[in-house]
Parts: structure tokens; C-alpha cells; sequence
């Protein structure tokens, strides 16, 4: 039996299979091992729980995560080829690699696997918002779902996740994900290193699900405070959220801030008293 170590080069299967990138389903490959091990070793310690990876493609942070010593790694692929590449890897893995055919947007993160359960991935930028919306939701349902994330995606949007109030990064995704997760970005990657290259550089982030949210609130609600507050983040908050609050300039009044603010100049538990107003009107 092939050892993971003995796998073939990754740009060997690529050929092998016929793996040209798909755009449609954001595919840019990672080769570089020593990129792909940082991203695992990033996640710390996987040796138990289920690791899972969403679009392993090729297969080149699996690998990683499996010489990284992960005891399950779950790879969620919608791209057949890639799972027919994927079988050496997983005939390799001594039984630790399952592979899973679908979209990733439709499985239930919270019944994967065993807990503690890690998320690892270089993301298809297409869909990698959306994701990270799903797996807040699923924290949000049970707190102890996740153990971390180590997420890969679009610069900017790594940026937006971790930016602080008053950074013009800070908005809707700033909001949602701090409030649930500390969120940090550790390192950036840049285009040329993956296969194609995308025209914008990259960044692995690492989000730890909070013992507690930041203060209360509901999630659906806090989503469409911040997505009122943001979507005319240049307006004052007394006519952005008017829609939301038909007496807006009162309602900031009363919680103690400006109703002359800004979006951006409201941190997280603003935005959760915010959210508690508007369930309870
Ligand atoms: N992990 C590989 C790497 O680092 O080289 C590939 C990363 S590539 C940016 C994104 C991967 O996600 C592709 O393999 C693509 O086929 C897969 N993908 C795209 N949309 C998907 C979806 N809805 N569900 C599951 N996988 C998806």
C-alpha cells in the first residue's frame, strides 16, 4: 500500500485526472507544502475530534492535515474529478481520510464527525461568505459545535472579519463573527503561490467560537441591525435605521449613543443592545 509520504506530486495528479481549474467553482489550487502545512499546523492539535476540510480539490492541505498527525479528516468536495483524485490519498491515510460528495453549503457542520471538531479549509471565494454566515449560525445553535476554524479567504474579506470598530473594514461580517468568535488574521499568502493564480492576495484567519456571545442577542436579529446600519454605512444611523426603527434618533438616545453615529463608529454590544430594542418593540 502507497504511504502518504510515497503519494505522487500533486501537480502529477492534477494532469493525471484532467484537473483544469474550474472559475465557477472557485478553484485555485495550494501546492506548496510548506504553505499547506502552516495552514494545518495553524489549527493545533489534531489528534482528536474530526478535522474537516471544505474543497480539498487535489489534495494538498489534506495531506498536510494527515501528516500532520489528524486522526479524521473529512473532506466535503463538490467536484467529482477532484474526489476521483482524492482515492490514493484517502487509501494513504490508514483509514483517517473519509471523503464527502456535495455541496458544502447544504451539510450540517454540527453532525459531522466528533467533536472536538475543527474546520480547515482554503475556501472557493465564491461561496466563502455564505459558509462563514452558515457555520456563525451553527455556533450561534450550539457554542460547543466547533473547537476553532482556520479559514482561508480573499484578503479583504479576512480583513473584514477581524477589522475593529472604526476601521473601514469594520461592517456586518466585522460584527457577526467577533461577536461570536475571536477572530484573528495570521498570515497572508500571495497570489502566485497557488495554481491558478486568483488576482487577489489571500488570508488564513483564525476564528475560536467564545465561550459566550459578546452580550445578548439574536442572531437573525443582530443580521439585519448590521445589514440596515452597513448598507448605508455613510448615512447617520438615525436615517439608516429608520426602516428598522420608525423613532431611530429616540432609540439611540435611549441606549445612550449618538443619533448623529455612524455605522462603523458602533461596537459590537451597540449593536446587540440594538438588536434586544428591536426583539422587544
Ligand atoms: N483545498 C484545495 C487547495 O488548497 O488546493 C482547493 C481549494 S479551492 C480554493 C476550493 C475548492 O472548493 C475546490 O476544490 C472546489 O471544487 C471546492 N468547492 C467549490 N464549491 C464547493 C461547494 N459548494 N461545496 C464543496 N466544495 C466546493
Amino acid at each position: 500500500m502507497t504511504e502518504l509520504r510515497d503519494l505522487p506530486p500533486l501537480r502529477e495528479v492534477i494532469a493525471r485526472h484532467g484537473l483544469a481549474a474550474r472559475k465557477s467553482l472557485g478553484q485555485n489550487f495550494l501546492l506548496d507544502p510548506n504553505l499547506t502545512g502552516r495552514i494545518a499546523r495553524s489549527a493545533g492539535d489534531l489528534s482528536t475530534g474530526s478535522i474537516i476540510e471544505i474543497g480539498p480539490g487535489p489534495g494538498g492541505l489534506t495531506r498536510s492535515l494527515l501528516l500532520a498527525g489528524a486522526r479524521h479528516v473529512i473532506a466535503v468536495e463538490k467536484d467529482l474529478r477532484c474526489l476521483e483524485a482524492l482515492e490514493e490519498t484517502r487509501c494513504a491515510s490508514n483509514g483517517r481520510l473519509e471523503l464527502l460528495s456535495g455541496d458544502a453549503l447544504k451539510v450540517p457542520i454540527d453532525t459531522l464527525g466528533q467533536a472536538p471538531r475543527k474546520i480547515v479549509a482554503n475556501l472557493p471565494y465564491n461561496i466563502a461568505t455564505p459558509l462563514l454566515i452558515s457555520w456563525l449560525h451553527a455556533i450561534d445553535r450550539s457554542p460547543h459545535c466547533l473547537e476553532n476554524m482556520i479559514l482561508m479567504f480573499q484578503k479583504e474579506v479576512a480583513q473584514r472579519i477581524t477589522a475593529p470598530p472604526g476601521n473601514k473594514a469594520y461592517g456586518r461580517l466585522s460584527v457577526l463573527s467577533q461577536w461570536l468568535c475571536e477572530t484573528e488574521l495570521l498570515f497572508d499568502i500571495a497570489p502566485g503561490a497557488f495554481t491558478p493564480p486568483p488576482k487577489v492576495t489571500s488570508s488564513v484567519v483564525r476564528l475560536i467560537p467564545r465561550e459566550k456571545p459578546r452580550a445578548e442577542a439574536h442572531l437573525e436579529v443582530l443580521e439585519k441591525v448590521t445589514a440596515a446600519a452597513f448598507g448605508q454605512r455613510r448615512k447617520m444611523l438615525r436615517q439608516s435605521l429608520k426602516g428598522l426603527f420608525p423613532n431611530a434618533a429616540e432609540v439611540l438616545g435611549d441606549l445612550g449613543l449618538k443619533e448623529t453615529a455612524r455605522a462603523e463608529e458602533l461596537d459590537i454590544e451597540d449593536f446587540c443592545a440594538l438588536a434586544q430594542r428591536l426583539s422587544n418593540d
